[in-house]
């Protein structure tokens, strides 16, 4: 049936591996083919939030750049603002920053000192958890403006990683799991 809703096996079927990007032994998740299909895309904006009602969340919390998309779609869905954390230097406005270790060097992503009032409900949004670096500095970040986090949505997790360890204590939802 063309209308069903899609299912996590159709999305992760149309997740492209490419091998060798953007460095050798990184087995890149081209999650472009899921954008690219109207039902996929929207499929996976309804299983990233299911569960969740407009009421339930103040504001959408998106990762710098492809968790944009995400967290974007759901804040309309969601009757919620969007709220960006974005790489240090491309906020224009006053920030917080912080850094956190990669595999190979640091880095350090911000979010607007008035992104978010005290007290309001989080949902985190990133396309993909690898080592859980990138979540836990903007989980930090959110909790700096004051912000409680519901919730943390992936598209994608790379389970033998095991970033989940470094997210202890939040409901963390992930629909494809490598
Ligand atoms: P980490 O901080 O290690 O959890 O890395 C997560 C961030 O890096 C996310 O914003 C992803 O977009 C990106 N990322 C890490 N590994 C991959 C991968 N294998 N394929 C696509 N994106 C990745």
């Amino acid at each position: 049936m063309k209308d069903s809703p899609a299912t996590v096996a159709e999305i992760q079927a149309a997740i492209r591996n490419v091998p060798d990007f953007p460095q050798p032994g990184i087995q890149f998740k081209d999650i472009t083919p899921v954008l690219a299909s109207p039902r996929l895309f929207s499929g996976c904006i309804e299983l990233m939030i299911d569960g969740l009602r407009p009421g339930m969340v103040d504001a959408v919390v998106g990762i710098d750049a492809r968790g944009f998309i995400f967290a974007a779609a759901a804040a309309v869905r969601l009757q919620a603002g969007f709220v960006p954390v974005r790489k240090k230097g491309k906020l224009p406005y006053r920030t917080h920053e912080q850094s956190y270790d990669l595999e190979y060097g640091r880095n350090t992503i911000a979010i607007h000192v008035d992104a978010l009032k005290p007290g309001d409900r989080v949902l985190l949004i990133d396309d993909l958890l690898a080592t859980g670096g990138t979540a836990a500095a903007a989980a930090e970040l959110v909790k700096k403006v004051g912000g409680r986090i519901l919730e943390i949505s992936f598209l994608i997790e790379l389970g033998f990683l095991k970033g989940r360890e470094k997210l202890r204590g939040y409901p963390i939802r992930s629909l494809v799991v490598y």
